[in-house]
């Protein structure tokens, strides 16, 4: 059988003991600075923003952001002139994030979290001179370019696909990229107020092309960037047992779903699971030193 090489089984007993096996798609692998579902995500914003002979390309997002780490990255790489709208004052000295994008030669814009709110007025203001790439690679060129993730053969090898949530246009790239007798489970890195009707669930609605899948928001650990003692623990756990590293904002929780639901019969004997290990560790900068093993 083919086998990718980003793919890297998982030797747990938990799966045995419950008649399944895991396999995790090893993202994280393809670039040290922007690893994951960001690179996938960005493909086409790129193509577009260079096709549309604008002079470079714009979005959004927080002093944290990964998805604008990776676009000014990319943007450098492919030598497109590239600039951010960042939410909040900006800082007396950037964090690490901030000075990557800056390093990268991302053109920085802060605006007041009062003014970040009005992405029209902002978008208005920039649309003339930049290709707009929506906050966290969104939008239909973000889910086509993470659909790609799933093009590898002996894909459908695998009958169930779990992968962590923020946006979820990488989720809905996933389903559109899955077979249709496979199911994709998300596991939301956000708190939700209501867990049947909310934007993301009418966001992967209305851009997947099937309903194979599943969104459990029981796993966001407090919200999104929250973190728990339970949640770091198992993450070192993980880290001495398999030698795979997660960020506690998004990976984090998404294998710790993994284990739980297995743990909890969620699972038919003889499931396979492929976990999409979609990056992010560069996040885990901001813990305190020493909080994690790696
Ligand atoms: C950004 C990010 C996500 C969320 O992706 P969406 O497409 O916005 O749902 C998941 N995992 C990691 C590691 C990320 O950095």
């Amino acid at each position: 059988m083919y086998k990718n090489p980003l793919i890297q089984s998982i030797g747990s007993p938990t799966f045995a003991n419950a008649g399944i096996s895991a396999d995790t798609l090893r993202l994280d692998l393809i670039h040290p600075e922007i690893s994951g579902n960001k690179w996938y995500k960005l493909k086409y914003h790129l193509e577009r923003a260079v096709a549309s002979g604008k002079k470079g390309m714009l979005s959004f997002g927080g002093a944290y952001s990964n998805h604008l780490v990776a676009m000014a990255f990319a943007c450098r790489e492919k030598t497109i002139p590239c600039a951010a709208v960042i939410r909040g004052e900006e800082p007396p000295v950037y964090g690490p994030s901030l000075q990557q994008m800056s390093d990268y030669g991302m053109e920085l814009h802060f605006v007041s979290r009062e003014e970040y709110k009005q992405k029209e007025q902002l978008t208005a203001r920039f649309a003339n001179d930049y290709y707009i790439v929506p906050e966290g690679g969104a939008g239909i060129e973000g889910i086509k370019g993470a659909s790609e993730i799933m093009q590898f053969p002996g894909n459908d090898h695998y009958t169930h696909i779990l992968c962590s949530v923020g946006t979820g246009t990488t989720m809905a790239g996933i389903i559109n990229g899955s077979q249709k007798n496979q199911k994709v489970i998300g596991i939301s890195s956000l708190k939700v107020n209501d867990p049947v009707n909310n934007e993301l669930i009418s966001y992967i609605k209305e851009f997947s092309n099937s309903n194979n899948y599943e969104i459990l928001f029981n796993y966001h650990f407090g919200g999104y960037a929250k973190k728990r003692t339970e949640l770091i623990s198992f993450m070192n756990r993980l880290y001495r047992e398999e030698s795979i590293p997660v960020d506690f904002v998004y990976t984090g929780k998404l294998f710790y779903a993994a284990y739980d639901l297995t743990t909890k019969n969620y699972f038919p004997v003889g499931s396979r699971l492929l976990i999409i290990h979609s990056g992010g560790l560069q996040g885990n900068r901001s813990l305190e030193k020493g909080t994690l093993i790696f």
